[in-house]
């Protein structure tokens, strides 16, 4: 089985906090996060890469950016890349998501 990682390898896997613990099974993989809504922006944004790729797993995800000015991603499949940028609302659900060439 591959299981998904990102870049923030001390915390969470959104937003690499450490203060807080809150698992969520995503791909398989129990990850952690800092809380619930990390983890639901995480869930949607995943499930939107997916989609506009048509992958069915994801290796690895770097992710730079914060919640108010958006983030710039990258995710990682099989030796394929797919560049995005992508915003949300303070529940988790996606504002704003463009690929990047
Ligand atoms: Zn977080």
């Amino acid at each position: 089985m591959r299981l998904l990682k990102t870049n923030n390898n001390d915390g969470c896997a959104l937003c690499n906090a450490t203060w807080g613990e809150y698992y969520r099974e995503i791909d398989n993989e129990k990850m952690l996060f800092c809380c619930n809504i990390c983890a639901d922006i995480f869930e949607n944004m995943v499930n939107e890469v997916k989609k506009r790729t048509g992958w069915e797993k994801i290796d690895y995800i770097e992710l730079h950016g914060n919640y108010s000015s958006g983030r710039n991603c990258t995710a990682f499949s099989n030796g394929k890349r797919f560049s995005y940028y992508f915003r949300t609302y303070s529940d988790g659900k996606i504002m704003e998501f463009k690929n990047i060439d």
